[in-house]
């Protein structure tokens, strides 16, 4: 299988400016590196109808290439369910009831950390575990066997952070997106996972879970974010953030282009200028505060 690196927008609504610098992102380190470049929908949850075809046009407009058809999550649930499945006949998942509430109110097992699932029904015994099947359906949950798990960031160097007893399925029947990234990345021969660093926390489990499944773990590189000038994370409410609400205002696909590229230390025009020149170790790895041109 090739080598691909992706970019992986959850479609549900416009992409903003942050999202389109990290596509860019993503696009010049997989061409700058001889990797194909796929584009995949993670709709599994929060689609909004025609959102996808917007966020493709407006990917095309920053000059983003992709090689091969948009994948979508829906179309793969039962690549999602046999990975879960393989899990399972290893052990390692149990069922899980507890609703988000119960969650919040138990007190936290010893050393865990702010978050982790407590491990509730981690053990449940024959006659509890039939009691709650009568009661709720269950979410499917990952028996960890680690409390933590280290990464290597092409960016961020080594970054080390919390496994839990994450939910592979919910309760729904919806399959969470730490398993399903996992399982894509992997079966469309991603090696390369680069995108905004709000993920980097996400990233241990993720490894953790790959080398679960006898997958190897891609090079990752989580880019600085985009943010308003209060320094949180940019979005729509921030004012005119996407090409339509800056179209609207007179400046042009191209100009946020050169203004998102110039904001990386990077050249303007087409995105092949900047591919020639492209070097991570010069991108700036502080958080950008954004400004329309
Ligand atoms: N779909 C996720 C998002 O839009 C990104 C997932 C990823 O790149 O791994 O935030």
């Amino acid at each position: 299988m090739t080598s691909a690196g992706r970019f992986a927008p959850s479609p549900s609504g416009e992409l903003h400016v942050g999202n389109l610098r990290t596509a860019i992102l993503a696009w010049l380190f997989a061409r700058s590196t001889g990797r194909s470049f796929l584009l995949r929908m993670e709709d599994l949850d929060r689609a909004r109808a025609g959102a996808e075809a917007v966020q493709l046009r407006d990917l095309a407009a920053m000059g983003v290439t992709w090689d091969g058809d948009v994948v979508r999550q829906t179309d793969r649930e039962s690549l999602y369910a046999q990975a879960i499945g393989r899990l399972e006949e290893a052990g390692l998942t149990y069922e899980c009831f507890c609703t988000r509430r119960e969650i919040q109110e138990a007190p936290s097992a010893p050393h865990s950390p702010q978050g982790a699932y407590p491990g509730t029904c981690r053990d449940l015994d024959p006659a509890e575990l039939e009691y709650k099947r009568s009661m709720r359906p269950a979410a499917i949950r990952l028996r960890a066997g680690v409390a933590d798990y280290t990464v290597r960031d092409v960016l961020r160097g080594e970054y080390t952070g919390a496994v839990d007893d994450f939910v592979l399925r919910r309760s729904d029947g919806v399959t969470a997106y730490n398993l399903a990234v996992v399982v894509d990345d992997a079966e469309q021969g991603i090696d390369q996972v680069v995108r905004g660093d709000d993920l980097l926390p996400s990233t241990p489990r993720q490894a953790y879970l790959a080398s679960l499944l006898s997958i190897p773990v891609p090079e990752y590189a989580h880019v600085p974010l985009v943010v308003n000038h209060d320094g949180a994370r940019l979005a729509k409410r921030d004012g005119a953030v996407t090409l339509a609400d800056l179209a609207a205002e007179g400046i042009t696909s191209g100009a946020v282009r050169d203004c998102l590229l110039d904001s990386l230390g990077l050249p303007p025009g087409p995105l092949e200028r900047a591919l020639a020149v492209f070097d991570p170790s010069r991108l700036p790895r502080e958080p950008w505060v954004w400004s329309a041109p």
